[in-house]
């Protein structure tokens, strides 16, 4: 199935009936590896709204939930300047941690929110990414223990990912045709 978003052209790759049952998955091993503790769901907005809003559907353990906003893609273009518009509203002093975001493409962004997290001394922190592609990271992390897909290297949208701000609401991934 095929979607043209802003003259570009984008096919599906993952559905919204594999995610769910990826994200089912995720929250099992999350309630399993947190249940002693009370932990801090920390989402990066804004591609991560869908993501975080199933996820936590799924988590049946106490816990906390909070956001924070970077801005660091023009368009379908890369910017390796990360913008923090929101900042963390949270003490994560002696907490547990679990960063959530929706892709993690060169890690910039995830490198910028674990700077940011880690300045506040919390007890621990994982990250849980709906999608990871392996060959464009360009930073190592050592705490990305939940990836829901590993995909190409490709620009994707759909399920809260944009291209020029639309293509959030599809429930369905897509990523760029290129030719
Ligand atoms: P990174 O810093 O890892 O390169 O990417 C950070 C942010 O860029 C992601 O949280 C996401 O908002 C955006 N991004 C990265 N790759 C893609 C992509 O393929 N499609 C879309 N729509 N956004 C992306």
């Amino acid at each position: 199935m095929k979607v043209t978003i802003n003259q570009k052209e984008f096919e599906r790759i993952i559905d919204y009936n594999q995610i769910k049952k990826r994200i089912r998955l995720i929250g099992i091993q999350l309630n399993v590896a947190y249940e002693h503790q009370h932990p801090i769901f920390v989402g990066v907005l804004n591609g991560c709204f869908m993501f975080m809003a199933d996820l936590m559907k799924q988590i049946h353990i106490a816990c906390e939930v909070s956001f924070v906003k970077l801005s660091s893609y023009d368009g379908s273009a890369r910017r390796d300047q990360v913008t923090e518009l929101i900042g963390l509203d949270v003490d994560l002093e002696g907490r547990d941690i679990v960063i959530v975001e929706d892709i993690v493409d060169t890690g910039n962004s995830l490198k910028h929110t674990l700077d940011l997290v880690n300045k506040q001394n919390p007890a621990s922190v994982a990250v849980c990414t709906l999608l990871l592609k392996p060959s464009a990271v360009t930073h190592t992390f050592d705490n990305i223990a939940y990836v829901g897909f590993e995909i190409d290297n490709a620009f994707v949208v759909g399920y809260g990912l944009d291209y020029r701000g639309l293509g959030r609401t599809l429930p369905d991934i897509y990523k760029e045709i290129t030719s």
